[in-house]
């Protein structure tokens, strides 16, 4: 057999053809015998297991029951007819039911004969399959019947070009009975023995065609395995290219500066999370290697006061540090909260950003380029070309999804070597996720509050609840709180939801009429001038309600602001409701957030609204939403690879990630440069991979 024996076009396999092969390519990208193969069912029926009917419960699918029909009848009138038969087995009853075909069904089933029932189950008062696949029991029984019969996912262009899950069957029958064990083992024999795996060609082949249920589960475990663990050779791989090869400045010394603020000036005690990032930080920045760490802390975990042991660090070495938040308004925030940090320290902190006047801009850079500043806080102004720093050693960069690579990039160019980076970020990942997902940042988490923080009393209202809930904003504004109203504000429906928050502002400001109350609305459609000058009223403490989209998700830090009601909260991600709570419980008051809906909930939204009221932590939701979402959205992810996973599920399939992970750092422990014997299939899909990447020569 020829070595390229997968890559071998499918339309030469017998049955396909040069159309069908068209057909799928199109619709499932299939091109290849290899491709094919790597084709696998999303489930398979057990043809050899028999339900009675009270063992049936509405969790299960697809079932095989043997009974008889009783009666037959016509139900419904005009063309909205059905045909239904009353099936019957020894335990109980249910009903055969078809659309279409009546006549001949009509026409052609027994009564009271036995019959084989396969098919879908729904619950409508009985249980009931819809086009049963039905066979005569004796002719069931003269019949081989294969253990599983796999089903294969399909595209409505398949089925409506009648590409039937049979016809794939019948071709991947064709393609295994040629194939003849064609697979090259990927994995070593350690491994495999290590973890107890079957060899490649069993995998694929019962992947396909089980010949049992223990067999299909290991030949599924193994190819999941495999799958994840080359993913994470190579994340590996690229880790360790980024430490070895991209050399970073050095900063050995713990000098005067830090300690002196450590010892004199630290406003509190670090929490043991904070203590211990700053550890990995310092570790980071003394290896001689460049860092691209990734902090993530939830919202009010602390993360400032890192920052700012990181410039510091910077500084006592001799560079110069930057902060890069993503908005004006953060940035301000940033710069007022570092300054009053570091005010006795005689450290020089500024702050650029649009808004800066020509004049105020030109003694910053004249001071960034003689290096008289040390800190410089901004926005995106930070990264513009005209902004030369003398020496900057170390650019951090808060809530990092808002900036692009290229962005990214141009910081590195800001001094001959690339300055260390600390990205921010409150989006909390799952820990045992992020350290699979990332191949180019390390991560660092901030999993402990500040002690004395009350948590934020989170309940569910219905829309009829309205006015309690205004008067109980009364009673807090009453105490001097502040108060959040948050709208839903989606592409899809903007317009409308722009409607909503107008009603919704003018509904308040009815409610809360001047002078007593005054009212800020805040959203993307105003000026951004506007919406600063509103958004800054709030701070402080001009009006004592906040009207606004999801704008001030990111970031923003008022104190005084107690309640954080969201509107329409069925509507929000987990994430992003979360990201809104984080708003309030910043000071020392109780505070509060309330979801509001109307009583139309999807059982999704259901468990969302459960889970934040359940909950305040934020992995534990970001667990959760990963489960109901997938990993679709997690920042960087689609670069890693393990979105395009062809078997394994990187949110179920945890456990095997995992296992596979330590496989891969045991590999390239004991064997860092993959040159011993019996590592060499590893090696060759390696020395394949990079063919597409180019790291591998780094390490061959
Ligand atoms: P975030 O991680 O959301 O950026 P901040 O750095 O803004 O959080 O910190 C939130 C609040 O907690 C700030 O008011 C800060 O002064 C306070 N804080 C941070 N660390 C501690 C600590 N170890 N002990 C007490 N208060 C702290
Ligand atoms: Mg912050």
């Amino acid at each position: 057999m020829p070595t390229n024996f997968l890559h071998t076009p499918i339309e030469y396999l017998n049955g396909v053809g040069p159309a069908r092969a068209k057909l799928l390519k199109a619709e499932l990208g299939i091109q290849t015998y290899g491709d094919l193969a790597n084709f696998f069912p999303n489930r398979y029926i057990d043809k050899t297991k028999y339900y009675k009917i009270n063992q049936l419960v509405p969790e299960t699918t697809h079932v095989q029951v043997v009974g008889v029909i009783t009666h037959l009848k016509t139900v419904g009138n005009g063309k909205a007819t059905r045909l239904v038969a009353t099936f019957k087995d020894a335990t109980g009853v249910m009903e055969l039911v078809w659309f279409r075909s009546q006549k001949y069904f009509k026409d052609s089933l027994k009564l009271n004969e036995p019959y084989v029932a396969y098919g879908k189950i729904s619950k409508y008062g009985m249980y009931s399959i819809a086009h049963p696949d039905l066979e005569l029991l004796k002719e069931h029984k003269s019949r081989q019947h294969s253990a599983m019969t796999p089903i294969y996912p399909s595209t409505e262009q398949l089925t409506k070009r009648n590409i039937t899950n049979k016809m794939m069957v019948r071709m991947m029958q064709q393609l295994f009975s040629e194939i003849n064990n064609a697979f090259t083992e990927t994995l070593s024999p350690e491994l495999m023995h290590q973890y107890q795996l079957v060899d490649k060609n069993t995998a694929m082949r019962n992947a396909h065609f089980p010949s049992d249920a223990d067999l299909l589960q290991r030949s599924i475990y193994r190819l999941k395995f495999e799958e994840l663990f080359f993913i994470q050779m190579e994340l590996l791989l690229q880790n360790r290219v980024r430490k070895t090869r991209i050399k970073g400045y050095v900063f050995d010394q713990v000098g005067e500066r830090f300690n002196d603020f450590y010892n004199n000036h630290l406003p509190f005690e670090l929490t043991g999370a904070q203590k211990r990032v700053v550890k990995e930080i310092r570790g980071d920045m003394g290896t001689g290697a460049h860092m691209n760490r990734l902090l993530q802390g939830d919202v009010g975990s602390g993360k400032t006061i890192v920052a700012v042991l990181t410039c510091l660090l910077a500084i006592d070495n001799g560079f110069q540090a930057c902060i890069m938040a993503p908005t004006e308004i953060l940035a301000q925030q940033h710069y007022a909260g570092v300054s009053e940090l570091l005010e006795k320290t005689g450290i020089t902190v500024r702050i650029l950003t649009g808004s800066v006047k020509t004049k105020d801009r030109k003694l910053i850079h004249e001071s960034l380029e003689d290096g008289s500043l040390d800190i410089l806080i901004g926005t995106h102004a930070l990264i513009e070309d005209k902004v030369k720093f003398k020496n900057l050693g170390v650019a951090i960069v808060d809530e990092q999804h808002r900036f692009g690579v290229a962005q990214r990039a141009k910081l590195w160019k800001k001094n001959d070597l690339p300055p260390h980076i600390l990205v921010m970020t409150a989006t909390p990942i799952p820990r045992t996720l992020a350290m699979s997902l990332y191949g180019d940042l390390d991560v660092s988490v901030i999993d402990e509050l500040p002690p004395g923080r009350k948590e934020v009393k989170t309940v569910h209202r219905y829309d009829k609840n309205r006015l309690s809930v205004f008067s109980f904003l009364k009673d807090e504004i009453k105490k001097g709180r502040q108060v959040y109203v948050v709208y839903p504000l989606i592409e899809e429906s903007e317009k409308l939801d722009y409607k909503d928050l107008m009603d919704g502002y003018e509904s308040i400001a009815r409610d809360f009429p001047s002078p007593q109350y005054q009212v800020s609305i805040v959203h993307g459609r105003m000026k951004p001038e506007d919406k600063d000058y509103e958004m800054n009223r709030f701070v402080k403490g001009e009006t004592q309600i906040m009207v606004a989209t999801t704008v001030i998700e990111v970031g923003v830090n008022v104190p005084n602001a107690s309640v954080m009601v969201i509107e329409s909260a069925e509507r929000f991600g987990l994430s992003q409701l979360h990201q809104l709570r984080g708003r309030v419980g910043r000071g020392a008051d109780q505070s509060f957030c309330i979801l509001m809906t109307s009583y139309k909930l999807s059982s999704e939204a259901k468990t969302r609204l459960d889970t934040m009221v359940a909950t305040t932590d934020g992995f534990e939701i970001a667990e959760v939403d990963l489960k109901l979402r997938g990993p679709g959205d997690l920042m960087g992810t689609r670069q890693s690879g393990i979105l395009s996973l062809k078997v394994a599920d990187i949110v179920k399939d945890n456990a095997i990630l995992a296992t596979a992970r330590t496989a891969a750092q045991y590999v390239l422990q004991t064997d860092p440069q993959i040159t011993l014997a019996s590592n060499t299939n590893i090696r060759k899909v390696m020395t394949f991979l990079q063919s597409k990447k180019g790291f591998w020569k780094y390490i061959s």
